[in-house]
């Protein structure tokens, strides 16, 4: 059968929804393509049976299967599952084009490559110790952490994309998560179909947890200007502070004080000044259109970081 190359061209807000939901199946852009395609045109009519040998008895050719990510899983626990063998599981890595093991999330759907026949070398699958670290909300893992760096615990969201400039980072944005529990952040984050996310989220009790890598552009501040910039989500981390932003749900000091050490350490990181850690409030256009995080002190925020910088 001949392959033929087919050019699109497509509104880019379009491809990156596309891509994102792409990925959260755990599919490539051009698989999506083929079969909507495929189907859309509708089934091949077969050709006339040739009187030529009967088709050899068909060894079934091997098909690949998928897997839902579950609370809990690694990479190496899936391969164990699927395969009998946790050292398997750079076959699934590869097939799924995950670079790093940390990197998958709860709901994500992976391909399943049948295992290369006996004598048959496993394309770039060497004999490896399954990787021990894992994203899931069950069973989060602490992020290697930075000497200054407060403890963050990597929980992951397939709700990202790239930046225009990964090393453009110069404002944190600070919102309330208008609900009352960290769980239930990490669950809505790490839905494809909410289509948000921030970098951070901290927790009343002072937990903080990562969704976004810094140099990738999660979904928080909207439609939104910062010091005449548009689209803040371009440049800015977001960090969500979990309050009901009612203007009377506390935010705890404990709280308070990890986004103290979080800010100081993204500042020091990135070398973003004070002036830069704006609240949603501040950002959001049209001006009113958001009130996070009502109620905090963005102020003291501000002053307690700069003193923690110039200490
Ligand atoms: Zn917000």
């Amino acid at each position: 059968m001949a392959i033929r190359n087919v050019t699109l061209d497509i509104d880019d807000a379009v491809y990156q929804r596309a891509l994102a939901r792409a990925r959260s199946e755990g599919r490539t852009l051009g698989q999506v393509l083929t079969t909507l395609l495929t189907r859309w045109a509708g089934p091949v009519p077969q050709p006339a049976p040739s009187p030529g040998p009967p088709p050899s008895p068909s060894v079934s050719a091997p098909v690949a299967r998928t897997y839902t990510v579950q609370p809990g899983d690694t990479l190496g626990g899936i391969a164990r599952k699927m395969y009998g063998s946790a050292a398997k599981y750079p076959l699934i890595a590869q097939a799924n084009r995950i670079t790093d093991p940390r990197r998958i999330w709860v709901g994500q759907v992976l391909t399943i490559p049948p295992l290369p026949e006996a004598g048959e070398a496993a394309p770039g699958a060497p004999v490896a110790r399954p990787p021990t670290p894992t994203v899931s909300v069950t069973a989060p893992v602490a992020i290697t952490p930075a000497p200054d760096a407060p403890p963050i615990t990597w929980v992951g969201s397939p709700n990202f994309n790239r930046r225009p400039n990964p090393n453009d980072i110069w404002a944190i944005v600070i919102h309330a998560t208008a609900n009352s529990s960290l769980e239930g952040v990490i669950t809505w984050f790490n839905n494809p179909k909410a289509m948000v996310s921030a970098h951070y989220t901290i927790g009343k009790d002072g937990r903080i947890v990562q969704h976004v890598r810094d140099e990738n552009r999660a979904w928080h501040a909207g439609k939104s200007e910062w010091k005449g910039v548009p689209n803040v989500n371009n440049f800015a981390l977001g960090v969500e502070l979990v309050n009901l932003n009612d203007g009377q749900d506390p935010y705890p000091e404990e709280q308070h004080q990890a986004n103290v050490r979080l800010c100081t350490y993204l500042c020091r990181k990135h070398d973003i000044k004070p002036d830069d850690i704006v609240g949603h409030l501040d950002v959001a256009v049209p001006k009113g259109r958001k009130t996070d995080p009502r109620g905090y002190d963005l102020e003291r925020l501000r002053r307690e970081v700069t003193t923690a910088l110039n200490a």
